[in-house]
């Protein structure tokens, strides 16, 4: 059997640099509170937890004085301001490009611009985005959820950082003719794009193609998403444990890719089993 790891593949940028952070906040304070998960992916979490990760839901959930996390998806400015007044030491995980995202749509409210963010409404990055904006915004799926006979005045656009460049695409070629005017940033970040060319690239190549990575993790659902639609059999796990043996076997050649908040340890005991296979 062949086996072949797409690339690049794994962690990207914004959820390295995070966990990175919070293993120095452990290593240096101890237990520490992150609002929400701070990786959609349980084994890492576990692996965390180990260290004294602990996981609250709200800021009001922080106790008075601890250490406290805001991941890479962000926080909305509210959460940000009660963890500085109420936590003793916060640790900013925030990625840099969903910090863009944020900026971005608070210039467009400055700038009188109603703002439509293209995303899954219950992601914590797209409700972090929200937060920045103090004047209204719709958040759409897809180009579908806008009517036929809807009407805007000014339209400012943007994305959560996870979707499909053809999805933003689609929705921007959908509201130009509804809108009496437009202004769009494409805040889709290249981590994304460039998984979703390798694992194109890689479906055309294997007979089955194994995706690792968490199942709430809405970059990992795409490359599955992206890899059923290209016709390869496809398996979708969070844990080398999970491999159906029985899929595997009369594969000539099996692909490996991994969504941007699988961890590399993950990765190579993946690998590493399908190897002594
Ligand atoms: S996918 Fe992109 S925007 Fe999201 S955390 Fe990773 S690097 Fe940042």
């Amino acid at each position: 059997m062949n086996l072949l790891v797409a690339s690049p593949t794994g962690l990207c940028f914004g959820v390295r640099r995070a966990i990175g952070q919070l293993e120095d906040a452990l290593t240096k304070y101890g237990t520490t509170y992150s609002l929400g998960s701070p990786i959609h992916n349980p084994p890492e979490v576990e692996r965390l937890a180990d260290l004294g990760l602990r996981l609250v839901e709200r800021a009001s959930d922080v106790p008075e004085g601890a250490v406290a996390f805001i991941r890479a998806h962000g926080a909305p400015h509210a959460e940000h301001d009660e963890l500085n007044a109420r936590a003793g030491v916060v640790v900013d995980g925030t990625c840099p490009f969903v910090r863009i995202a944020q900026e971005r749509a608070e210039s467009l409210v400055r700038e009188g611009y109603l703002v439509v963010v293209l995303g899954d409404s219950r992601h914590p990055e797209v409700r972090g985005i929200l937060g920045y904006i103090d004047g209204e915004s719709m958040v759409v799926s897809s180009a579908d959820d806008i009517g036929d006979d809807a009407r805007y005045g000014r339209l400012g656009v943007l994305s959560q950082t996870t979707q499909m460049e053809t999805a933003l695409a689609a929705l921007v070629a959908k509201l130009v003719v509804h809108a009496g005017e437009i202004k769009v940033y494409n805040t889709i970040c290249r981590a994304t794009i460039e998984r979703q060319e390798s694992i194109r690239r890689m479906s055309a190549l294997v007979d089955g193609l194994i995706v690792l990575g968490g199942k709430d993790s809405a970059n990992t659902g795409k490359l599955v998403e992206i890899a059923e639609s290209l016709g390869v059999s496809t398996l979708w796990i969070e844990r080398s444990a999970e491999i159906d043996w029985g899929w595997a076997s009369g594969k000539g050649s099996i692909g490996v890719a991994a969504g941007g908040s699988t961890p590399d340890w993950l990765i190579n005991d993946l690998t590493g089993k399908l190897k002594r296979l």
